[in-house]
């Protein structure tokens, strides 16, 4: 594996992928998985974010405190991607929120563009891309192309769940976009679903399977 790909190695994320997976899991619990997954994952992508030493008065002096320097962008992929907002949200609130909307040609399996929320100022410290299934890693690698267009220097990836075939594609279009991912599973099939993966994040969350 690249030296820029991070699968978890925690047991709270392993634990909640399995119950995210079975087929028993209804809409109400797997969003709720969704959700908790993405907070934990991001919290193991922004170990690395730029602070700002700030004066903070406790009840019994001052301390020096930190903040979190502005300009973090959250790029969900429309639609699986929105379930990973929310969490990411509350912990960040001062976020930006920069919706994408990407589809597959079920034909070609090649991502279609049809949607571009472009923030007036594109100006951020980092984007996090919010998509669950790394699988051919085509809508991936296009996002990354496109706020690469915008000007931002400085991407991250956060799935839940990768095919080492994603990984490679867009390790390979983009090998300095560190990938931070819940779980790296066998392969592809003939139409794109990672196996043994959890089939549709999006229908999945959203009810629509
Ligand atoms: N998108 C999904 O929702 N699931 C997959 O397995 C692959 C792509």
């Amino acid at each position: 594996m690249d030296n820029n790909t991070f699968p978890s190695q925690h047991p709270l994320v392993a634990h909640k992928l399995s119950l995210l997976r079975s087929v028993e899991t209804k809409p109400k619990k797997f969003r709720e998985l969704v959700r908790e997954l993405a907070m934990l994952l991001c919290y193991e992508a922004t170990q690395d974010l730029e602070i700002e030493l700030i004066d903070v008065t406790t009840p019994m002096g001052a301390a020096q405190g930190r903040e979190l320097k502005k300009g973090i962008g959250l790029v969900p992929v429309l639609r699986a991607g929105l379930g990973m907002v929310e969490g990411i949200w509350e912990m960040m609130p001062g976020a930006e929120v920069w919706h994408i909307g990407l589809k597959r040609d079920e034909r070609t399996l090649q991502p279609m563009q049809y949607y571009a929320n472009k923030p007036v100022q594109a100006r951020v410290q980092v984007c996090l891309i919010l998509d669950p299934m790394l699988a051919t890693g085509g809508s991936a690698s296009a996002t990354v192309s496109l706020l690469k267009e915008w000007g931002v220097s400085r991407i991250k990836y956060i799935g839940l769940i990768a095919a080492p075939e994603g990984i490679a594609r867009l390790h390979h279009d983009h090998p300095e976009v560190p990938i931070h991912i819940g779980a790296i599973d066998s392969h592809l099939n003939s139409i794109g679903y990672i196996v043994p993966g959890l089939g549709d994040a999006g229908d999945r969350q959203f009810g629509t399977g």
